[in-house]
């Protein structure tokens, strides 16, 4: 892309074009054109990594808005295409022979040109883009990186330049341009076709997590788009980790439904998505000790737990040496306590219970955090196994 329409230039010859499209609300005009091949020869993912060693910009920005600009053609592009941001990468140099459109910056400038996306034969032998670091990158206003960035990794799709003057593949920056035109959508249509490149998965790790969430869980499968969402029975799930097209690491989502089977689902778009049903287990809460960060109970001191329940359950804190414990007509496996702290969770969420140590020195006491699965007291006899170990010390 470059800062005036006189003067664009990329390594390889540009091959014009030019298609129309007749709808029946009347003829449109597209003027898009096609360059240097496509990825279609590779499942129609293109996999891009950022350097972001440009200097006007803190890294992490650059990084994010050249991977915002890049996956905009996977966000809006309504194509049966895929965009797979691979991450960070330190390479600077034109190597387009790799597979990859690394994007990097490089020292000075190059006549009138913002950034120059270099080909050699076919784009999915791979494409590199450099931007020219003499021009003073902004983040939202001129020169906007991530505009520049959509532009150019727009040729790394194989999208040559369009005539049309809104297009974000127009020769010559023209202002911040984030959002594809439709030229742009009408050319990577014609490229791959319309619809959707369906992800698909394979397994989840681990199968099952408390409800409180926050569980680090791997999915792992096949052609999940670089800005893939994932869901865990309906509710989203925070993405914390990419691992190219095949793997996507999350935090899962809480639930105040104990037991519940989630359906896990990757979204790379809308309408686009594939579901392992009952994929992930939601099991009891675990206990945890906030006040006690060394893993000792001090004798006299008050001890705080912190507890996740589901909605409208008994809850317990029972403390004590291992034994049987009954209580409200329930028999625990955890012992004779030194105390019992009776909770009633009236809504799902966090409750804290404080507890002063009254064991002996040295002596490792069971701590223990109990949702009651019946109604009413008596329930009945159970057991559940998330307890943690402490010692007392004076
Ligand atoms: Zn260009």
């Amino acid at each position: 892309m470059n800062r005036s329409h006189s003067n664009w230039r990329h390594m390889a010859k540009i091959a014009t074009l030019s298609a129309m499209t007749m709808l029946s609300t009347g003829v449109l005009t597209f003027s898009y054109s096609l360059w240097c091949g496509n990825w279609k020869n590779k499942g129609s993912v293109m996999s891009f990594y950022v350097n972001p060693n440009g200097a006007d910009l803190p890294a992490d920005t650059q990084e994010r808005l050249i991977r915002d600009g890049g996956l905009q053609w996977d966000v809006q592009g309504g194509a049966n295409f895929t965009v797979n941001y691979l991450g960070l990468t330190t390479r600077h140099a034109i190597m387009p022979s790799d597979g990859k459109c690394d994007q990097f910056f490089q020292p000075g400038s190059n006549g009138n040109a913002l950034a120059i996306t270099y080909c050699s034969g076919n784009v999915s032998s791979g494409a590199d883009t450099e931007y020219l670091d003499a021009w003073g990158w902004k983040d939202g206003t001129n020169y906007d990186l991530q505009t520049v960035a959509t532009h150019e990794i727009g040729h790394c799709d194989g999208l040559g330049h369009s005539a049309v003057g809104a297009a974000v593949m127009y020769a010559s920056y023209h202002g911040v341009t984030r959002n594809l035109n439709a030229d742009d959508k009408a050319g990577l249509q014609a490229i791959y076709g319309t619809g959707c490149n369906a992800p698909s998965v394979s397994n989840v790790s681990p199968t099952s997590g408390p409800i409180k969430g926050g569980t680090i869980v791997t999915i792992n499968g096949s052609n999940f788009s670089g800005s893939a969402t994932v869901e865990f029975e309906g509710v989203d799930a925070e993405v914390v980790q990419r691992t190219g097209s095949t793997q996507i690491k999350v935090k899962s989502p809480a639930t105040c439904t104990e037991n519940l089977l989630a359906d896990v689902t990757v979204i790379n778009t809308a309408g686009c998505d594939d579901t392992l049903a009952d994929a992930y287990t939601y099991v009891a809460n675990t206990v945890i000790l906030t006040t006690d960060g060394d893993g000792q109970l001090q004798i006299g001191s008050g001890e705080t737990f912190d507890l996740y329940g589901p909605s409208g359950k008994k809850t317990w804190i029972v403390v004590g040496p291992p034994g049987t414990f009954t209580k409200s007509g329930v028999t625990i496996d955890i012992g004779k306590p030194f105390s019992a702290v009776d909770k009633f969770i009236a809504s799902c969420g966090k409750r804290s219970f404080t507890w002063t140590v009254a064991g002996s020195d040295g002596e490792t006491l069971r701590v223990q955090g109990v949702v009651k699965t019946g109604s009413g007291s008596g329930a009945g006899a159970f057991t559940v196994s998330n307890y943690v170990d402490q010692i007392v010390v004076p």
